[in-house]
């Protein structure tokens, strides 16, 4: 079994082969067929996360096939096509946990640290992290709906917009590119906020109804001159960038972090106050979230743009995703 560790924080991946693991009492093992690069893998492998134990192994965008399954395991067998996120298990002990919320589990089990991630031949994980993936969805498609996928359309269809209210998508990236077709898919009028024109053209074939270039737009004054926005969905690590649109909320409009910035998010208490505005964050799904955000992207047409690299060049892959180079997400084929 072939996996993409990384030995401590900021060194380079090793490619390891060993033993496959046997799954424990409610676990399964599963043969991934594809793995998206997420940022918060970048996070892992830097070592920003103080409960992951080095050597690690990312990968939280994993599409598969369940290939055995550990005592106790009811409703999975082998042969399943199977995904699994970020989100993996739970205590379920704990407040949130107890009112449902299991995605904020005080002893949240996640892929990565608690359990080793996809990009690997192979990863054993708890039955409760397997979504069902649809016949419609390749293994490709699917991988990166869940992480990018379940984030932003969790965010947008549990947000207050509703069909024809303005909703803006900053940043057409891993993360924003699906999150426009989402917003679309859903009837906002779709706003896709990005630096210059490169990707106006491909966010208005995304679904987008117009497109702001930030480079040379005051992007809350265009948002206002459009009507102002019900939501923005933030997907930019730019903090200025994310600030900047705030003016751009209609009264009681709301921004969505869904974007981790590498600086602090600096914000005029007046330009939420006098308008009722919220600044609110967003963080993944359960699998039953992945999978429904699966079933409406077979549904409506949504698929993300990819590119495959082989496991093997796991290195350079997150290179392209890191840089900002790939169109949009990085997904690695063991
Ligand atoms: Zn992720
Ligand atoms: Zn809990």
């Amino acid at each position: 079994m072939k996996s993409a560790l990384v030995g401590a924080p900021g060194k380079p991946f090793e490619l390891s082969v060993g033993a496959p693991s046997a799954p424990g009492a409610g676990q399964v093992v599963v043969r991934v067929e594809a793995c998206g690069i997420c940022h918060t893998d970048a996070m892992l492998t830097e070592g920003q996360f103080p409960d992951a134990r080095f050597p690690v192994v990312g990968g939280h965008e994993v599409a598969g096939r369940v290939e055995a399954v550990g005592f106790g395991v009811q409703g999975w067998k082998p042969g399943d096509r199977v995904g699994v996120g970020y989100s993996a298990g739970w205590c379920g002990t704990c407040t949130p946990c107890r009112t449902g919320d299991f995605v904020f589990c005080v002893r949240r089990e996640v892929i990565g640290i608690t359990y080793r991630g996809g990009f690997a031949e192979t990863m054993v994980v708890p039955a409760t992290a397997l979504a069902v993936i649809p016949e419609e969805l390749s293994a490709v498609d699917a991988a990166p709906l869940m992480c990018a996928g379940v984030t932003t359309f969790n965010a947008l269809r549990h947000s207050d917009a509703r069909g024809g209210d303005l909703v803006a998508v900053l940043g057409i990236g891993g993360l924003g590119h699906v999150a426009v077709q989402f917003a679309a898919k859903l009837g906002f009028e779709t706003v896709a906020v990005s630096r210059g024109r490169d990707k106006e053209k491909l966010a208005l074939e995304l679904g987008a109804d117009h497109y702001i270039d930030s480079t040379e737009t005051d992007v809350a004054a265009a948002l206002s001159d459009l009507g102002g926005a019900r939501v923005i969905l933030s997907t930019v690590t730019h903090a200025p960038a994310v600030t900047a649109a705030i003016g751009g909320l209609t009264a009681r409009g709301e921004l969505i972090v869904a974007g981790a910035t590498a600086d602090a998010l600096k914000i005029d208490s007046n330009a939420l106050i006098a308008e009722g505005r919220r600044v609110s964050g967003c963080l993944v799904g359960t699998p039953k979230d992945i999978e429904e955000t699966l079933a409406f992207c077979a549904l409506t047409g949504v698929r993300p743009m990819v590119e495959t690299a082989p496991l093997d060049d796991i290195e350079s892959a997150f290179a392209r995703m890191l840089n900002g180079s790939a169109r949009f997400r990085m997904v690695v084929l063991p």
